[in-house]
């Protein structure tokens, strides 16, 4: 327990906040957040909206300002990206998510978005929290790439503590010394956020390994230790992406990657792990389960069955 951790903090017995973002309930069951990470053209976000829809997808993501490491780097499409993305949504019926960067964007930017995203950089940033607090709108609050699970719980404070009570956590990958990944994702902020925590909570295995054949098995682990969705990176041609060209799933990879997620959850369900990764902290033993992990989820890497047979 945190001391300062008031409106976030799960009491004992709570359950997982769920939020309702135009139907689409985030903390029930697993949601599923793709798009690519910059909008580019209409028909690169409309054709990328309709394949990730039909592959499962319940919201599309995808950034109309961009916060770059170079300023000489694209910074996104702004207005002109949100009406892409609205144009998206009316053609697929998907919730958008898009970041905001500036308090003096949050008023329009969130005539267009479904859930306002605050990104890694922007965490701690704490009059755009309190301006999106101010909104009421559904918040996406991505882990700060420096930034521990009390300063983070924090950060989720600023929002609630305006009144806005919807606000979802995405672990993104922090830096540590391992330069072989872009970021180290933190698997363990799952039970413990939901130890501490009824806010639900998604990962992003995109940005938190930046390495696409890290991609699916990060999510299918996420799963696994309990997670209540997935923000992932699809893009219909990565290699001509704008931005962040590794580490877009192509749209094929996508629909696999749902397959097995699908595959995967279906065991969990039939199995008796519920609990996982949920507040009780309860040890979950796949040993008596009789059903073979990776025939359910239609794979058989080598890492994946040497870790459950
Ligand atoms: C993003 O999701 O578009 C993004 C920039 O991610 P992060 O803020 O986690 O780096
Ligand atoms: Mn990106």
């Amino acid at each position: 327990m945190f001391k300062n951790i008031k409106l976030a903090a799960r009491n004992p017995g709570q359950k997982t906040t769920v939020i309702d973002v135009n139907g689409v309930k985030v903390g029930d069951d697993l949601v599923v957040i793709a798009g690519p990470c910059s909008v580019e053209t209409e028909k690169q976000t409309i054709e990328t909206a309709i394949a990730v829809k039909k592959a499962g997808a319940q919201m599309l993501r995808g950034g109309a300002f961009k916060p770059r490491t170079s300023p000489y780097a694209f910074q996104g499409l702004g207005l002109k990206g949100l009406k892409i993305l609205d144009k998206a949504r009316r053609e697929t019926g998907l919730p958008i998510v898009t970041e905001v960067v500036d308090t003096r964007d949050v008023s329009w930017v969130g005539e267009y978005a479904d859930v306002l995203q605050i990104g890694a950089r922007n965490m701690q940033n704490f009059s755009l929290l309190r301006e999106v607090g101010k909104s009421g709108k559904p918040i996406l609050l991505k882990r700060g790439m420096y930034s521990t699970l009390e300063e983070w719980l924090n950060c989720a404070e600023y929002i609630l503590a305006e009144g806005n009570p919807n606000v979802i956590l995405c672990e993104r990958g922090i830096r540590t010394f391992e330069a072989y990944t872009r970021n180290t994702l933190d698997l363990s902020m799952i039970p413990a956020v939901h130890q501490e925590s009824h806010l639900p909570i998604l990962v992003d295995p995109s940005h938190g390994t930046g390495i696409l054949s890290l991609i699916e098995p990060m999510s299918l682990a996420a799963v696994a230790a309990g997670v209540d969705g997935l923000e992932i990176e699809v893009h219909i041609d990565p290699q001509s992406a704008l931005s962040d060209k590794d580490q877009q799933l192509t749209t094929e990879m996508f629909e696999s990657l749902m397959e097995k997620l699908r595959g995967l959850k279906r065991f969990l369900d039939e199995s008796n792990v519920e609990s996982i990764g949920q507040a009780s902290g309860e040890r979950v033993s796949f040993s008596n389960n009789t059903t073979n992990v990776s025939d359910a989820i239609g794979t058989k890497t080598d890492a994946f069955s040497e870790a459950v047979d």
